[in-house]
């Protein structure tokens, strides 16, 4: 039997989730967490779920952001002989920003907290795996908060690890990124994959703790929260002034209390007026990225 299992990191790393797979001969684990401090404490849950006959694979990364990657260095040191993965699209875009990023959320958190030199995955070159006979499949790349993710999709027990294409209704959306309409378009579209798939159980991307999971909660979140960045922002025929527009999805999302102010803050300079946009995440190649190549899986 496949089980799966998820960690919430703390309210400073971000909510981030983390999913360990187990089965009775081999066990995975997708997204570690983004702080040393949340690492740390994820080990000593680890080490209550794992045992010598059921020992950690591998470590996947659904998506290059620092939040689901940079403090995996602990747990590959604590486990020996565990590889670290990622789809080639997915490490294109960590080695696109890497240096930039240590270097920033170092400067916001300290050396205590990232390390030195987060560990970089290996490119995984198939689109499956097979956990102790479980077949696991990757979907990707597919448009969550950025483009080029990867979404883990278990047939056997109706489930997706979805990563930031899913977001648990507790917590503001990354709509930071969303830099052209055809972006937000292939999130939708992403949205619809996972629907089709008709998943029992989604593993969001981020998700307080506290909060049960809950498939169509969290992907109508997701959508209602899609459409009134389309309304106010993508398809709005003006700008709103950035403190207008910050109290807009404030008053809208009221459940979504914590990280106010890197969620709604960062998104409400990037598209109100007069912000002050964070230029250093900004996508490289954003015209070059149209629905063509982003939904390019679609034949209809
Ligand atoms: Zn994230």
């Amino acid at each position: 039997m496949l089980q799966t299992h998820h960690y919430t990191s703390s309210t400073q790393g971000l909510s981030s989730l983390t999913t360990l797979l187990t089965t009775p001969t081999a066990s995975l684990l997708i997204d570690p967490p983004f702080l040393l401090t949340d690492a740390h404490k994820l080990l000593t849950w680890l080490q209550s779920l794992l045992t010598p006959s059921n020992p950690l694979k591998a470590i996947f990364i659904t998506h290059h952001h620092p939040d689901h990657f940079f403090s995996a260095n602990p747990i590959l040191d604590a486990f020996p002989g565990t590889r670290l993965y990622a789809a080639p699209y997915v490490l294109a875009r960590i080695d696109h920003e890497y240096a930039q990023k240590v270097a920033y959320w170092t400067s916001v958190f300290g050396a205590e907290n990232i390390p030195a030199a987060p560990r970089k995955p290996e490119p995984y070159p198939f689109s499956f795996f097979v956990l102790g006979g479980h077949l696991i499949m990757l979907l990707g790349p597919v448009v969550g908060d950025c483009v080029d993710q990867t979404v883990f999709w278990i047939p056997g027990n109706r489930t997706v690890v979805a990563g930031d294409v899913v977001y648990g209704r507790s917590v503001h959306v990354w709509v930071e990124e969303l830099e052209s309409p055809a972006l937000l378009h292939a999130w939708q579209k992403t949205l619809d994959l996972i629907e089709r798939l008709q998943p029992e159980h989604i593993i969001p991307g981020h998700m307080e703790a506290g909060w049960e999971l809950d498939a169509k909660a969290d992907l109508a979140h997701t959508r209602r929260y899609l459409d009134l960045f389309a309304e106010k922002i993508a398809h709005a025929p003006a700008k709103m002034p950035v403190a207008e527009l910050y109290g807009v999805f404030e008053r809208e999302f009221p459940l979504c209390c914590e990280n106010r102010d890197f969620f709604l803050g960062h998104m409400a300079n990037q598209f109100g007026e007069g912000g002050t946009v964070w230029e250093e995440n900004r996508h490289p190649d954003v015209r070059g990225r149209t629905g063509e190549g982003l939904n390019g899986y679609l034949f209809e």
